[in-house]
């Protein structure tokens, strides 16, 4: 590891940083010129772990970290291998792209089962649908709770799709956690560490969306606490950050989307309905989002996007989510990927 420490040195935080470097095992040596009467970069060499880059840029004679040698975080990519994540007859990264889709809350039973069979027959192998909605008012929707979780349950046996669906807070998780074969943690709660451990702990796949006002380094430190609970069957989902037009409900940010599939080895989707916030344009961005590399979609999509209790400007309808599906085959073949249906696993009737 290599630390430039702060210019204004005091003798203490010196010590500091030393005594945090033995204690961990690791040997220090100044790396500056000779006659330098107080080190600014400072190598350590030693059995590298996680958690030690944070322990050091947590100290206030550290400037930076700059570079963590063997010290890598769990995100980090170490080989060009992805983690291949599965849930139900769905694959993301390696090489595979699925795609999520449903409406963005559990409305009501007869029109959930409507929306899976369609999504299910146009190519979705997981469905998405909120039961705990987290709302910018309190006057509207929140979703139906516990009894939109039994829905989700009862469609997913009906419709043979599996489940992705959101978590608000750990006194949830168990119900939640039974229902889903994919746990949403959604942008607002992006930074609630208890809710990233206790998801994590559940062992279940885990769909992690960026906050909105997250930078990419924050999007990947609240992937590492579910990381650090052992569980590494985590997908990204960039959905947009804030911008300063209202063109657009969010910024989809390709950047990130292309970056991260250089910095970790977990795979990254895209949600352009959150991004775009208009349905007129989320075919577009979803096209954006695939081209960028990311491994998969979640898109909002209802039977009647005029009547959808939350999200309904987004709402796409099922004939829109067929041209997302036909795009996302012809970019997916485009890059020697494979665009994943339930009759690529043999699992259609
Ligand atoms: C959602 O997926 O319906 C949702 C609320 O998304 P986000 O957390 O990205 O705003
Ligand atoms: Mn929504």
């Amino acid at each position: 590891m290599l630390l430039l420490l702060q210019k204004e040195l005091s003798e203490r935080q010196l010590s500091a940083v030393l005594d945090l470097a033995s204690e961990l095992g690791l040997q220090s040596t100044a790396l500056d010129e000779v006659g330098c009467s107080v080190p600014r970069l400072l190598r350590l060499a030693g059995p590298g772990a996680p958690e030690q880059r944070s322990r050091f840029e947590d100290l206030a004679g550290v400037a930076k970290v700059l570079d963590a040698g063997e010290a890598r975080e769990r995100h980090e990519r170490a080989s060009r291998e992805d983690r291949v994540v599965e849930a139900a007859a769905a694959r993301f990264g390696g090489g595979h792209v699925s795609l999520i889709a449903g409406p963005c809350a559990v409305e009501d039973g007869d029109r959930l089962v409507e929306i899976a069979r369609a999504a299910r027959d146009q190519g979705a192998t997981l469905l998405r649908g909120g039961a705990f909605k987290p709302r910018t008012s309190p006057y509207s929707f929140q979703g139906l709770g516990r009894p939109g979780l039994d829905l989700l349950a009862r469609v997913k046996a009906e419709v043979g799709l599996g489940v992705v669906t959101e978590v608000l807070e750990t006194r949830e998780i168990d119900h939640v956690a039974e229902v889903a074969d994919v746990i949403q943690i959604g942008a607002r709660s992006m930074a609630s560490s208890p809710l990233l451990i206790e998801a994590g702990r559940t062992g279940k796949p885990i769909l992690l969306k960026r906050g909105f006002g997250a930078t990419v380094r924050e999007f990947l430190m609240a992937a590492e606490f579910i990381l650090s609970t052992g569980n590494d069957r985590i997908i990204l989902c960039e959905r947009g950050v804030r911008g300063f037009d209202t063109i657009t409900r969010n910024l989809l940010d390709v950047g990130a989307v292309a970056h991260l599939k250089q910095a970790t080895h977990l795979p990254v989707i895209v949600d352009p309905s959150h991004a775009a916030g208009r349905s007129d344009l989320v075919r577009q961005v979803a096209r954006a989002g695939i081209a960028a590399g990311a491994d998969g979609l979640i898109v909002e999509v209802h039977s009647h996007p005029e009547e959808a209790h939350s999200d309904g400007a987004q709402a796409i309808s099922i004939s829109e989510l067929g041209r997302i599906v036909q795009d996302t085959q012809a970019l997916a073949d485009l890059d020697g990927r494979t665009f994943v249906q339930q009759e690529t696993l043999g699992l259609r009737a």
